[in-house]
């Protein structure tokens, strides 16, 4: 039997060999998708062995309370919660019920401060006058009559949508910074996650549900490895224990695919991040939970406040817990966080997709798994999808 209690994991197993031996199901990764996949087989009576090289659940949405302030810190930055597919809502809420936080961000651009995503009132401040939709839409038609007919890069794109000027206050630097090259080496998609909006609007996500976790992402993670059958192995690598599978169990690889094979193909680009987190003597640092700095002249790229992600709890006063987020090109020892996905990594990938067809006793998933920019509830679903149509049938019986 195993119980995860914040974040710890007990095993009565006396090997992780025995417990291999046993399971029906060895799930490498104990991230949203690894997770749900465990959830999941468990319900219809699997053993499953979750591995995760780190000592905590959840992957990229971990969080822990700071203790000498109480506030919930999320150690890999800001995670909210959002979704329109019913399915996942009325899944993650068998785990944890939501508050109602509806994320803002603010961007601070030549010193002046200014909603994003890109808005009426994003418009009207940078262009110095009130703008009414119907002048907005006018003004962004004429900056982007100079834009490509064919936007098939990020920065061809972002002037499509919102035209040159704004796309050089907001995005450009931001991008550059965020993903440590030129924005034309982008697919475009990645600026299609962000609407522009003809409204006051400033909702960060257009999702019908939003919010984030009552008690914690910590509580919610628990939840859902809280059965017999789950036996989680935390601070255990999969490099250093894959020679005790034997071929015949079926395994969920969630981790980075260029890794699962010895990068034999070459290394895939990943971005990673470093936080530098103080605690600060001040009840306040700057109002809200997410300001961007688009600007190239600054080094990071936005400033967490955690106490502001639930206004609704109490937490000592005087003082806050603040991170400092810089984004840089991940090297062969650092942890990979995002596919940069560069024109240039598409021949790469297509080298490891086509190896991972052939490893047929091993379904590869989750964001690093599958090279993809997956948000929470999109990793919840194609978890949620992948198990009903093809893990179900893996399962060892
Ligand atoms: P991960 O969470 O990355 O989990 C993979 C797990 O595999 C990790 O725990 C890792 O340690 C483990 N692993 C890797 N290799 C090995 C190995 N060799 N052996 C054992 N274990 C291994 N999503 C949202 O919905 N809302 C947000 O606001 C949001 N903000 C984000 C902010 C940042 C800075 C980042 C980085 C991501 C954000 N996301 C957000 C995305 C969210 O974190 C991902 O969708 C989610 O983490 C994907 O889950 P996953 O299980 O695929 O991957
Ligand atoms: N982006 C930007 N300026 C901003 C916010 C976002 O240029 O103020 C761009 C940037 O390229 C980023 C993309 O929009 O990678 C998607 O933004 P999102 O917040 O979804 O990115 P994440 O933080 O998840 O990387």
């Amino acid at each position: 039997m195993t119980g995860a209690a914040g974040g710890r994991t007990v095993s009565v197993h006396d090997s992780l060999s025995d417990a291999i031996r046993s399971a029906h199901l060895v799930i490498v990764g104990a991230g949203l998708f690894g997770l749900t996949i465990a959830e999941r087989a468990a319900a219809i009576g699997a053993r499953v062995v979750v591995l995760d090289r780190r000592t905590t659940l959840g992957g990229n949405a971990h969080s822990y309370i700071e203790p000498s302030t109480g506030i919930e810190v999320h150690r890999y930055g800001t995670h909210v919660f959002h979704t329109s597919n019913r399915r996942v809502w009325d899944y993650v809420n068998r785990f944890t019920r939501f508050t109602d936080y509806r994320h803002r961000v603010l961007a601070v651009h030549a010193d002046q401060v200014y909603p994003v995503p890109i808005n009426l009132a994003t418009m009207s401040a940078f262009y110095g006058r009130r703008l009414d939709p119907e002048q907005a839409r006018e003004l962004l038609a004429r900056e982007r009559s100079a834009a490509p007919q064919q936007a098939d890069n990020l920065e061809d794109q972002a002037i499509a949508m919102v035209g040159r000027p704004l796309y050089e206050a907001f995005i450009r630097g931001y991008t550059a910074k965020q993903w440590q090259c030129d924005p034309r080496r982008l697919p475009a998609d990645v600026i299609r996650r962000i609407p522009v909006r003809f409204t006051f609007d400033s909702d960060y996500f257009s999702d019908t549900w939003q919010g984030l976790p009552e008690r914690g992402y910590g509580p919610w993670f628990d939840t859902m490895v809280r059965n017999r059958s789950i036996d989680v192995r935390l601070g255990t690598d999969f490099h250093d224990v894959r020679h005790l599978l034997d071929g015949t169990v079926p395994v969920v690889y969630t981790g980075p695919i260029d890794a699962y094979f010895d990068h034999r193909h070459g290394a895939l680009g990943w971005r990673t991040i470093d936080f530098t987190t103080t605690v600060m003597d001040i009840e306040d640092f700057q109002g809200t939970a997410v300001v961007n700095y688009p600007n190239e002249d600054v080094a990071f790229t936005r400033i967490h406040e955690f106490r502001h992600l639930h206004p609704e709890r109490t937490v000592a006063g005087g003082r806050t817990v603040v991170a400092h987020e810089y984004s840089r090109s991940a090297g062969p020892r650092d942890e990979p966080y995002y596919p940069v996905r560069a024109l240039e990594d598409s021949r790469i990938l297509s080298r490891y997709r086509e190896a991972a067809r052939r490893e047929t006793n091993v379904l590869f998933g989750g964001r690093l798994g599958t090279y993809q920019y997956l948000d929470m509830h999109m990793a919840i679903a194609s978890a949620l999808t992948a198990f009903d149509n093809d893990v179900t049938h893996r399962i060892r019986s």
